[in-house]
């Protein structure tokens, strides 16, 4: 398992405080108002929580893809709301280093390092989220070497907030193959971009997911990530290593969180004169719930260790994401049977658990798409790692 030298230690340290003294004890009430987290997000701007992937001149020095994970993990502990605050942020400040140009980096960075800007990312779009390569936002060429952008995006969160969105959209529509019509545009908010509705979601509430429409929107030609066409889909499938990670660290910070509760409710609550957890099927649950958990975050942390190698980590974030969604959400259902009734009451949090725990699987890419992933690069690689 990773070591985090001590300053990284000491970031996560100071995340988990954060949770368990101010987020833990206030987020039912923001959860059910369904309320922005306006103070928890000043809170995480303070502790440096947006700039963690940005390195100097613009921002401090990024913390490495474990701490990265780790701190994300114990966000989503508290609430999976707030680590969906920061997610997108992080890919497209990864883009913008890793991709962008200079003068892109100058204007972006600094800000997006503090949280005075805040980014998202525009894939999905109401025709299709998984078939990127068929979207059908249009940036054409204008007569001022420009663009003009029509089209619409959809289930885009943080999409009010965000002063900068990544928008993937085609600059060539009819290149082959399709992925070299595909481009990045960094985008603001402005004449011709609508956020046209509001999603009402199962959970991930206090944080808006929107749909965006666009029509003629004139967007500079310095806008383009990196000033190449055509390169929008590899940028973008690069960013997606880091959003898995992120993904599946969210999965395993509500994993943890509904382990945590059933393991403290097992031993308060009593039955047949005994604590729940003596009886041998809690006492199972608990063993499950704390393997798979640990299991996920063994698997996040390998695939972090393999990005921050410079290799190719599509197929380790896939699984990462893929096995933490899918046992977070066993683990959230195994919390509400050994609460019982109370696991059904929204005066407890594991019933938020359950609702949060979906999108991890939907999210970024789904669960299907992950096993594609998995499986193309396991032929490709030829199998496994050796040990
Ligand atoms: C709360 C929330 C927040 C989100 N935030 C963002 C965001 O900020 N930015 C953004 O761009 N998107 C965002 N998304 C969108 C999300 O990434 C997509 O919903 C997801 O990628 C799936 O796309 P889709 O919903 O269009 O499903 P579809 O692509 O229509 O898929 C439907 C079903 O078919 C399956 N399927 C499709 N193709 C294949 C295949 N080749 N093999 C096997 N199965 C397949 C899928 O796995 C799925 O089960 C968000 C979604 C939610 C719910």
């Amino acid at each position: 398992m990773a070591t985090l030298d001590t300053e990284e230690q000491a970031v996560v340290d100071t995340v988990r405080e954060f949770v368990d003294k101010e987020v833990k004890p206030r987020v039912n009430e923001l959860e059910h108002a369904d309320t922005y987290p306006e103070a928890f997000i000043e809170q995480m701007k303070q502790m440096g929580i947006y700039g963690l992937a940005i390195p100097e001149p613009w921002g401090e020095a990024p913390v490495s893809m474990p701490c990265y994970a780790l701190v994300t993990a114990e966000l989503a502990r508290g609430w999976m709301s707030l680590a969906g605050a920061m997610g997108g942020h992080t890919v497209v400040a990864k883009l913008l280093v890793e991709f962008g140009t200079r003068a892109q980096q100058d204007r972006y960075l600094p800000r997006m390092a503090t949280g005075e800007l805040r980014a998202t990312m525009a894939l999905t779009e109401p025709g299709g989220g998984s078939d990127l390569q068929a979207m059908t936002t249009v940036a054409r060429g204008s007569d001022d070497g420009g663009y003009v952008v029509n089209g619409a995006k959809t289930w885009i969160s943080n999409a009010r907030r965000s002063g900068l969105i990544a928008l993937l959209c085609k600059t060539d529509p009819s290149a082959e193959p399709k992925h070299r019509g595909v481009s990045i545009l960094l985008v603001e908010h402005g004449p011709g971009l609508e956020v046209s509705k509001d999603l009402s979601k199962l959970g991930y509430k206090g944080v808006e997911t929107c749909e965006l429409t666009f029509t003629d929107m004139a967007v500079p030609a310095d806008a383009l990530l990196g000033g190449q066409e055509g390169r929008g889909f590899a940028q973008m499938m690069k960013g997606l290593e880091t959003g898995r990670i992120q993904v599946a660290a969210r999965a395993l910070g509500v994993a943890t969180a509904a382990f945590e509760d059933a393991l403290r409710y097992a031993q308060e609550r009593e039955a047949f004169g005994k604590p729940i957890w003596q009886h041998q099927s809690v006492g199972n649950h608990l063993a499950d719930m704390a393997t798979k958990t640990t299991a996920a975050r063994q698997l996040i942390l390998h695939a972090a260790e393999k990005y921050d190698a410079g290799a190719r980590a599509d197929m380790e974030a896939g699984m990462a994401k893929l096995f933490a969604s899918e046992i977070a959400m066993e683990v959230a259902l195994d919390a509400v049977r050994v609460h019982g009734g109370y696991g059904y009451s929204t005066e407890y949090d594991v019933e938020r658990y359950f609702r949060d725990a979906p999108l991890m699987i939907v999210g970024e890419g789904t669960n299907e798409i992950q096993r594609n992933v998995i499986a193309s690069q396991l032929v490709k690689r030829g199998g496994l790692d050796r040990w």
